[in-house]
């Protein structure tokens, strides 16, 4: 399942009977003194591999290229910014090389939310489905899914993201670093209610983004490999 790990005719039996490509997306960035810095790609990694799980596929390397970090936003250190057209010009050629190897469906999980970060993601994908009718591209951040029930997620180190490293990697996180004081955001670089994280949320957060996206990333598959040799025959 994990792209980097597997052998060539690995790869191929994936192409031959489920040719789904998982590019997880994250960035190196502060996320408070109690989470590693690594969390947006760790955590979008880990719900990659477990989608992957359930609907087959590979999952790639998460990608740490974060664009619109708490670093020009505050000042925030142990945090990599990278400029807008490089996130974009990124993702452009990932999704040409995915294309090129064969993938119908290429799903983009971004762990990293800053809005102007994933309008960029999402320029890129516009500009390769303006030139590729498929492969199917499905581009949403890691708490998106859950939202489609109702279920809020989706802060900056606070309690959901706190929450689904304690269910994902507790061995990561560390509560006992966080000031006895209130949280302010400003000042300690996470979303206030951080305290309020537990590894059953992180579970139920995880759980719903697998329930939630698994039928979404099938149904694209169905559809690509229905219309695909029709497609491919007629040019595209
Ligand atoms: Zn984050």
């Amino acid at each position: 399942m994990k792209y980097e790990e597997m052998k060539p005719g690995q790869i191929n039996a994936v192409l031959r009977e489920c040719p789904i490509a998982y590019l997880p997306w994250g960035a190196h960035e502060w996320h408070g003194v109690h989470n590693p810095i690594g969390l947006d790609a760790l955590k979008a990694h880990y719900m990659a591999l477990e989608l992957c799980r359930e609907t087959g596929g590979v999952v790639l390397p998460p990608v740490y290229c974060g664009y619109q970090t708490m670093k020009p936003w505050a000042g925030f250190r142990h945090t990599l910014e990278f400029s807008r057209e490089l996130v974009r010009q990124l993702l452009y050629e990932y999704l040409e090389n995915l294309y090129d190897e064969g993938f119908k469906v290429i799903v983009l999980i971004m762990g990293h939310y800053g809005n102007k970060h994933v309008e960029a993601l999402k320029e890129a994908v516009e500009r390769f489905t303006e030139k590729h009718r498929y492969p199917k591209v499905l581009a949403i951040t890691d708490y998106e899914p859950a939202s489609w029930v109702g279920v809020e997620g989706g802060d900056h180190a606070g309690k959901n993201e706190t929450s689904l490293m304690l269910h994902f990697r507790p061995d990561l996180v560390d509560l006992s670093r966080l000031p006895a004081r209130e949280l302010d955001f400003a000042r300690d670089g996470c979303t206030v209610n951080a305290k309020e994280a537990t590894a059953e949320r992180g579970a139920m957060l995880a759980r719903l983004f697998v329930e939630q996206a698994a039928p979404k990333v099938r149904a694209l598959l169905a559809e690509a490999l229905a219309q695909w040799p029709r497609e491919v025959a007629s040019g595209d």
